[in-house]
């Protein structure tokens, strides 16, 4: 095959303990996962099946960076995140079976431009512009289940210079991991490669340009992004 121009490099993350890149297929994020954070978005949790939304696989950003404050917002939040990593292809899994199809977990922020994505919401309208922007899903090191073990508890937490803004523990996952791969298993085909953001605990709010972020989650990982000033080009971070 010749293409008309270079092949843009597929979008990876640093697998943690290994030389070896976990290839991202596609992400997908799940909406109002921990009821305070329904709460404070304006709706009463219940256990409606789970929703989700997408963001595209170059929105990745790896742990360290300094990345630019997005365009075309006035309120862009931070969001941390367990995120799993989707080692075997299925669908229509049986819970039982779900967590084998997991290969590891990452700490990931979900970027959003607030102001956008209630707008949409407030219209019926899709969520992309809010949520799929470009550099809208920093992930740190993936650590494979084989090592870690599946995540079911422990605490999650992101701090804004030093403050501490978003503090759960992922007992409080209305739908835990292995409910969100049956779920999303039977509305699209999971491959290797592929992401799910599981949803953000209560505390979300603005960043501006110089604020330093660091997200943890317990017994898996930190993460460090840095907001740089608005964007002047093309570049990540510029
Ligand atoms: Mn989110």
């Amino acid at each position: 095959m010749k293409y008309a121009f270079a092949v843009p490099a597929v979008p990876s993350v640093p697998i943690a303990g290994t030389d070896l890149s976990f290839p991202v297929r596609r992400i997908y994020c799940v909406g109002r996962n921990y009821a305070e954070h329904a709460r404070e978005m304006g709706f009463e949790p219940d256990r409606e099946p789970p929703f989700f939304f997408t963001k595209p696989a170059d929105a990745i950003v790896p742990d360290g960076a300094t990345i630019a404050y997005a365009l075309a917002t006035q309120n862009l939040h931070h969001e941390i995140e367990l995120v799993a990593a989707i080692g075997k292809e299925g669908v229509n899994l049986e819970r039982a079976a779900a967590l084998d199809h997991v290969f590891g977990y990452a700490v990931g922020i979900d970027r959003t431009r607030r102001d956008l994505q209630l707008a949409a919401r407030d219209k019926g309208r899709p969520w992309d512009v809010g949520k799929g922007f470009d550099e809208s899903a920093p992930i740190g090191a993936i650590r494979r289940a084989s090592e870690s073990g599946h995540l079911e508890a422990g605490a999650i937490s992101l701090s804004v210079n030093g403050e501490v803004r978003q503090s759960a523990d992922l007992k409080q996952l209305l739908w835990p991991v292995a409910d969100l791969v049956v779920e999303l298993s039977k509305l699209f085909v999971l491959r290797p490669g592929d992401l799910i953001y599981t949803g953000t605990p209560a505390g979300v709010g603005a960043v501006k340009p110089g604020d330093e972020l660091r997200g943890s989650i317990e017994s898996l990982g930190e993460i460090s992004i840095r907001i740089g000033a608005l964007r002047a080009s093309a570049g990540l971070g510029a």
